[in-house]
């Protein structure tokens, strides 16, 4: 496995590979990798001529009041799992190696980042953007995988690539959960056993919406309310319950079949999302 850390030695290295036929999928993630990472990784493997992993901590996609410094962090576990994996090259930049000090170009998508996290966590998706358009230029991908359970991410990415013109066929995986339902995220690090518990309402809550749904409940607004209610019910801090359009993200009123219902919680300190494709 080769392991690069300077960003135009991964895009050389890279350039050659296209040019020898070779077909290179990317899967962008900030470490501390887990399984939700892995299905992502193994249909890379499995899918393309090279699988290329890169492990950043993101600075620009970070909020001043939140975790970037406490982020979990853990490069030996990430590489021997990637090893084990099969995958070909980690590319892990420091950050100053991906940000010139006088860097003055963003990407930035003006409607679908407004709402839902785009709405809490200001530039957030502008640091996204920047950084995944960064990486698709460094490693050259004709494939890159994300997850489906930062559902507005992948949705503004598909955008991004729209828009902007990349040749990169942007895959979208289902969301791997623990036995107990609960979204694998490295962020899960940071509950207590007893937040942990209180943290499988929210998969609860939205599961519970999706089968009134199928039960003949369409109202939107009925819908949220009952996630509501049970999320509160567990002591959960809601930041937001939504249900919109897959595309278009925006809040639907009667709830149709291919919509989303996501969700997004403080459960102590820590922000969880979740979501459920109807
Ligand atoms: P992160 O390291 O959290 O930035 O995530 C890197 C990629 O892995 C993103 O495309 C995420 O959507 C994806 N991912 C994270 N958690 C999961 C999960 N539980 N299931 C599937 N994909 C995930």
């Amino acid at each position: 496995m080769r392991i690069f850390k300077d960003p135009e030695t991964m895009q050389c290295w890279a350039l050659e590979q296209r040019v020898a036929g070779q077909i290179i999928g990317l899967v962008p993630t900030m470490g501390y990798l887990h399984d939700g990472h892995l299905s992502l990784i193994k249909t890379a493997t499995r899918e393309c001529d090279i699988a290329v992993v890169s492990i950043f901590v993101n600075p620009t996609q970070f909020g001043p009041n939140e975790d970037f410094g406490r982020y979990p962090r853990d490069s030996d576990g990430d590489l021997t799992m990637c090893e084990e994996h099969g995958v070909d090259v980690v590319f892990m930049p420091d950050a100053d190696a991906m940000y010139a000090q006088d860097a003055s170009v963003y990407v930035m998508e003006n409607r679908l980042a407004r709402n839902l996290c785009g709405a809490s966590r200001q530039n957030h998706f502008s640091g996204v953007c920047t950084v995944v358009a960064k990486l698709f230029n460094i490693v050259q991908p004709h494939e890159a995988f994300f997850g489906q359970k930062d559902y507005q991410q992948a949705a503004i990415i598909r955008r991004m690539v729209c828009d902007l013109n990349f040749a990169i066929d942007i895959r979208v995986l289902p969301i791997v959960r623990g036995r107990d339902g609960l979204a694998l995220s490295s962020r899960n690090i940071y509950l207590s056993p007893d937040e942990h518990q209180r943290a499988l309402a929210l998969n609860r809550s939205l599961q519970q919406a999706y089968e009134l749904f199928f039960a003949g409940e369409n109202r939107a607004s009925v819908l949220k309310q009952s996630i509501r209610e049970l999320l509160e019910a567990e002591g959960l801090k809601i930041d937001y319950v939504e249900i919109v359009n897959g595309e278009t993200l925006v809040a639907v009123s009667d709830v149709e079949m291919g919509n989303v219902i996501l969700a997004a919680v403080y459960c102590g300190k820590t922000r969880l999302i979740d979501n459920c494709i109807v």
